[in-house]
């Protein structure tokens, strides 16, 4: 039986994923792998580590692979079902947080995982976090990240805002799909193994977006605010959507990449 250190330089995986998975395979933490890389490898714990190795190789996502991804500090489960929480979303939930008045009520559409409203009520005790999916199974894994959370964000199944009818919010956020239909991102790395329902939207990419930012105006209250995700060539785009759509303070925001990626949005009702 090899070593661990020899079963880890044998892999084709960069370093830290070779790791990561094989401590997953042998059940004990990275650090334990680390500090007993002289350790011969028993059979069971090799086969399992070959195992999560080839679906790596294959392209699998990390996270899908765990199931977990962690997002603003919190261990969040992931399913094939839902996106993968990505960085650049956990700009859209501080500017959301900013943006929501104490005991205020703010609404999650599309949450996926659960991920901006369940980083946001775990913050916020006082906020009132709705959250809400179309897909029953994002929102079953939803729950799960709720329950261990944010036990108080309110969940519901929803097409867009047509289960909300009356339901006013002084926040909406979202991460909707914003990618183009033929965009080419879409064949390479993790996109290939996301729902397409949580990434595409349309020849342009903003279906969804326009008519998230049309219909928000019947459910936000008197100064609301309406952010949102979007591409990074659909800065200037969104902001021109929300500016005929009669919202004003609108600002769009830089991720820490610098790339254009939320747009912020008042409704003055
Ligand atoms: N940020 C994702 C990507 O392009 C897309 C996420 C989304 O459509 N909401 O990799």
């Amino acid at each position: 039986m090899p070593t661990w250190r020899e079963l880890l330089a044998a892999s084709r995986l960069p370093r830290l994923e070779a790791q990561v998975l094989a401590a997953r395979g042998a059940g004990v933490k990275r650090s334990w792998l680390l500090a007993h890389e002289a350790d011969a490898v028993g059979p069971e714990a090799a086969l399992e580590v070959s195992a999560l190795h080839a679906r790596r190789l294959a392209g699998e996502p990390i996270a899908y692979i765990l199931g977990e991804r962690e997002f603003f500090g919190l261990e969040l489960a992931v399913s094939p079902d839902v996106l993968i929480p990505r960085p650049e979303t956990e700009l859209l939930v501080e500017l959301a947080r900013a943006h929501l008045p104490e005991g205020g009520r703010l609404l999650d559409m599309g949450t996926g995982s659960g991920a901006i409203a369940v980083a946001i009520a775990h913050m916020r005790a006082d906020a009132r976090v709705w959250a809400c999916d179309v897909s029953p199974a994002a929102l079953a894994t939803a729950r799960l990240n709720a329950a261990r959370h944010a036990p108080g964000v309110h969940l519901l199944a929803s097409d867009l805002f047509a289960a909300l009818p009356g339901e006013r919010f002084e926040v909406i956020a979202s991460n909707p799909p914003y990618v183009a239909s033929g965009d080419p991102h879409l064949s390479e790395g993790d996109l290939r193994f996301e729902p397409e329902i949580a990434l595409v939207a349309g020849p342009d990419g903003m279906a969804v977006i326009r008519r998230i930012a049309a219909d928000a105006r019947q459910h936000l209250n008197p100064g609301g605010v309406l952010a949102f995700e979007h591409g990074h060539d659909q800065g200037a785009a969104s902001q021109a959507l929300l500016v005929t759509l009669g919202y004003d303070s609108i600002n769009d925001y830089n991720d820490l990449s610098n790339i254009p990626r939320v747009c912020v949005g008042r409704w003055k009702g």
